[in-house]
């Protein structure tokens, strides 16, 4: 759902007494957004949360200073209170939650990605989906969570007593599994699970059919929609904004859980029509991170997954550039743990673990190089996750040369699984230097 508009752009000019200012992402620039003016704010001591009221007895639990701006929402009844996801983990939610009422609280989660789990494991009771994906992300993480505190995610200052080394998503307990069509009774105030597959396999909505508010998770947001991800499903997803949409006459207020808490229900129908011209191929995709691509329809951005093809050439492409800037992480992130590079010496067949040091070597001493691939050729399995590819290189010290190589699809990501250069000898020159290789 973020944004990330140019944001090294304001380095270009930055005086140094500036450069803390224009080292500040974009999106932090743009906030606060223009809603929250319009929204009753209710104090709290955190400095890390914002707390609105959006409708009676609902108090939306907003992170401003990161990048996802994750909403959770705390919903009262007469007798306990529900819990809508549980934000980061970056700063204490339970302190907050204990500041807006005395009243038991379960929770239940939009769905199980890391930016809605992060302090589940404060609460005693957890209600889950009854996925394979549910109880898999209950065992905890650490990758994605760290991801989301590097300082293009950060806008202001992380609490105080954060550690940013030991932050991960902890594990949590499921209390009872819930299905969809189930009801939750808070006294005098009943929510209703709809199942929304799509952005994930265990994505849910609550009806609070009474009041007319609906709580969209991530299924909708008032922002770019992510739908790139290995367990996104755009069958269901489409299926399941159907759903939504047909509740849209029942619906006075939609609630999404990133950006701003309250879109109007129009958005309901408005979202099917969009993603159905986006389906239809009507609208041209944009380059966005490598292997994504952004698709823009009326006030809705889907935020997707390259095709394949696109996918595997931007992999190729980035690690290419990587290794033209010495970029020895990025550069090696792109091989599978087993992967071979073969050089164009017949003693160079090395494993990621021999091949490290030497590309170290050649980046600590910039003699890093430059390939560009001036054309490629790519190929699949009939199962989509292995594809070969073949392609002619521009390069900085050794002429035109060849490479070619497999990938295969590792945890929904290419990985480069061979890579193998050459240089192509002209059939004229090939008599006299094999006679050189020879007398070597
Ligand atoms: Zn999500």
């Amino acid at each position: 759902m973020k944004m990330h508009l140019l944001p090294l752009l304001g380095l270009v000019l930055a005086a140094p007494a500036l450069l803390a200012q224009d080292t500040m992402p974009q999106w932090c620039r743009e906030l606060p957004r223009a809603q929250y003016k319009t929204l009753a704010r209710v104090p709290v001591k955190s400095g890390w949360f914002e707390v609105y009221k959006p409708a009676d007895g609902v108090f939306a639990i907003y992170e401003p200073h990161q990048s996802e701006e994750t909403i959770s929402y705390l919903i009262l009844g007469r007798r306990s209170a529900l819990l809508f996801d549980t934000g980061m983990g970056i700063a204490d939610l339970r302190k907050v939650t204990s500041e807006l009422t005395r009243l038991p609280i379960a929770v239940l989660n939009s769905h199980t990605h890391a930016d809605h789990v992060g302090a589940n494991w404060q609460f005693e009771t957890v209600y889950g989906m009854d996925t394979d994906f549910t109880r898999a992300n209950a065992r905890g993480s650490r990758d994605a969570a760290q991801a989301e505190i590097a300082p293009s995610e950060i806008c202001g200052q992380l609490p105080p007593g954060f550690d940013p080394k030991t932050y991960a998503t902890r594990p949590w307990k499921i209390a009872a599994f819930k299905h969809s069509g189930d009801r939750i009774d808070l006294g005098g105030r009943t929510l209703e699970i709809i199942a929304t597959p799509g952005h994930t396999p265990d994505a849910i909505c609550l009806f609070d059919r009474a009041n007319g508010l609906l709580f969209t998770g991530d299924t909708y947001y008032p922002g770019q929609i992510w739908l790139h991800a290995p367990e996104t499903d755009l069958a269901a997803y489409d299926a399941s904004i159907r759903r939504l949409a047909a509740l849209a006459p029942e619906v006075k207020i939609v609630l999404g859980a990133h950006n701003a808490p309250v879109s109007p229900p129009s958005v309901l129908p408005g979202l099917v029509d969009a993603f159905e011209t986006v389906r239809s191929g009507k609208i041209s995709p944009v380059p966005a991170s490598p292997g994504k691509v952004t698709f823009a329809s009326g006030q809705f951005t889907f935020l997707m997954a390259a095709a394949p093809s696109a996918q595997v050439a931007a992999v190729l492409d980035d690690w290419h550039q990587a290794a033209s800037v010495a970029d020895e992480a990025r550069y090696f992130s792109h091989f599978a743990p087993n992967a071979v590079f073969m050089g164009t010496d017949a003693t160079e067949r090395w494993t990621v673990a021999e091949f490290r040091p030497y590309v170290k070597t050649r980046f600590d001493a910039k003699s890093n190089w430059t390939f560009h691939a001036r054309a490629r050729h790519i190929e699949f399995s009939g199962d989509g996750k292995t594809a070969w590819f073949d392609e002619m290189l521009d390069t900085s010290d050794l002429g035109l040369c060849r490479g070619s190589g497999v990938l295969v699809l590792l945890g929904g990501e290419w990985k480069i699984a061979q890579y193998n250069l050459s240089i192509p000898i002209p059939n004229a020159l090939a008599s006299e230097i094999v006679k050189k290789i020879g007398a070597k």
